[in-house]
């Protein structure tokens, strides 16, 4: 192997065929940016498009937009981009609401395809807000369902009983980056009569998918992590096709209607992936999302997959050995069951993290005690890995993290 020094790190760039792709994002100067999986970067067309959706359309042709821009198929067709991402066909996926609501609206529908059956299994180490909408499900619904978590893969196979509506898994932890293997987890679901319901938000543009291939029944994700849609950038959701007429959508608004402008009072589904919408969607954040997809359309999820890993081995080989004796422990898996994020504990997690993003690295910080660190191989460089443990390592000699300014806790770590 090469020594490790900068200058053979400058090299890898340059042998990169991904590396072209930096050029298609905005990225501050002097910033090394490690958390395009909680926001991703600006797409230098997406300026463009917004800027033409609010002068040319919305401020010259106003409501005929609907029809001569056909702002009335984007959920659709944003959802028929995204699909190769994920492994679906394009008339499995939508784009659509918040990752929160998406999983209500499934969620709630796997419930009543499956009345029978009254437990939902999931993890107590899910993001939070998955297990807050199946508490808020199960209480609206009053029919005594319940929520059974695990700690643990090995209790899997044990929670996954014949009593199990639906198996509700985040793909990618987001705290240690560790993935669930999609294919076996979703048969497991399957032999037991149960649906599985994927939450994409890690994986979705950081990682190769294939719900189809894997069976999976539902899955829904999140827009502006690796998909680089925008802040607060619409979600996704995917309904596998076999499933789409038996869906009853539990919000059902009039954009999920077969025929929304005939008015009718009677609510009929539409057919297909539409019925999962809901209402107006916001077009301006769709047109900020789909101008990633394009951006992001003839990327090889292969090479991402491949840079990813390298990213993420090159940090923790640099972190471990220039970083050795200051306490870090990695919580991330070291092979391939790790996504495109790496985390270290540290106790001191929370004022190293300020010192670093004061140093202009951006990470983020997960409660208790984890820095996390996102690889988005589209824009991130070796040698950013490299400056990134530069800094580290030096806030950590000098001790510079531990000023009471960086103890201050603001309202988003
Ligand atoms: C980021 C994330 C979400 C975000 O949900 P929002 O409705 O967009 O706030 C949901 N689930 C997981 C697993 C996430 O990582």
């Amino acid at each position: 192997m090469t020594a490790l020094t900068r200058e053979t790190i400058i090299e890898r760039d340059a042998n990169d065929p991904l590396a072209r792709m930096r050029e298609r994002f905005d990225l501050p100067d002097g910033m090394i940016y490690l958390d395009g999986n909680s926001l991703g970067a600006l797409p230098h067309d997406t300026k463009d498009r917004i800027r033409q959706l609010i002068e040319d359309q919305w401020g010259l042709d106003l409501i005929k937009s609907w029809n001569v821009h056909d702002w009335y198929h984007m959920p659709l067709r944003c959802g028929a981009k995204l699909a190769p991402l994920v492994g679906a066909k394009a008339n499995e996926v939508v784009c659509a609401d918040s990752t929160s609501v998406n999983l209500f609206k499934l969620l709630a529908a796997a419930l009543a395809n499956r009345p029978d059956r009254k437990v939902i299994v999931s993890e107590r180490g899910n993001f939070p807000t998955d297990l807050y909408i199946a508490e808020g499900l199960t209480g609206l619904l009053d029919k005594g369902h319940e929520i059974r978590l695990i700690d643990d893969d090995s209790e899997l196979a044990d929670a996954i009983r014949d009593d199990v509506a639906v198996v509700m898994l985040t793909h990618v932890d987001y705290r240690s980056g560790r993935m669930h293997d999609m294919e076996a987890v979703t048969k497991q679901a399957h032999d037991a009569g149960a649906l599985m319901l994927w939450d994409l938000a890690h994986s979705a543009g950081a990682v190769p998918l294939d719900l189809d291939g894997a069976g999976a029944d539902l899955a829904v994700g999140c827009g502006y992590k690796y998909l680089n849609g925008g802040p607060g950038a619409p979600a996704f959701l995917f309904v596998a096709e076999r499933l789409q007429d038996s869906i009853r959508p539990p919000l059902s608004g009039w954009m999920s209607h077969s025929a929304p402008f005939d008015f009718d009072w009677k609510y009929a589904p539409a057919e297909g992936i539409a019925r999962n919408l809901c209402g107006t969607p916001p077009l301006l954040s769709l047109a900020a999302l789909e101008a990633s997809l394009d951006t992001m359309a003839d990327v090889d999820m292969a090479l991402v997959r491949e840079k990813s890993l390298a990213l993420g081995d090159l940090f923790i080989t640099l972190v471990e050995s220039r970083c050795a004796g200051h306490g870090f422990t990695l919580v991330s898996p070291r092979d391939a069951t790790r996504a495109s994020q790496v985390s270290f504990a540290h106790p001191d997690g929370y004022p190293i993290m300020q010192a670093l993003i004061a140093g202009h690295v951006v990470g983020d910080f997960r409660a208790p005690d984890i820095l996390r660190f996102g690889f988005t191989p589209l824009y991130t460089r070796y040698v950013d890995v490299w400056d990134a443990v530069d800094v580290l390592h030096g806030i950590m000699e000098s001790g510079s993290w531990d000023q009471p300014v960086f103890h201050e806790r603001a309202a988003v770590t």
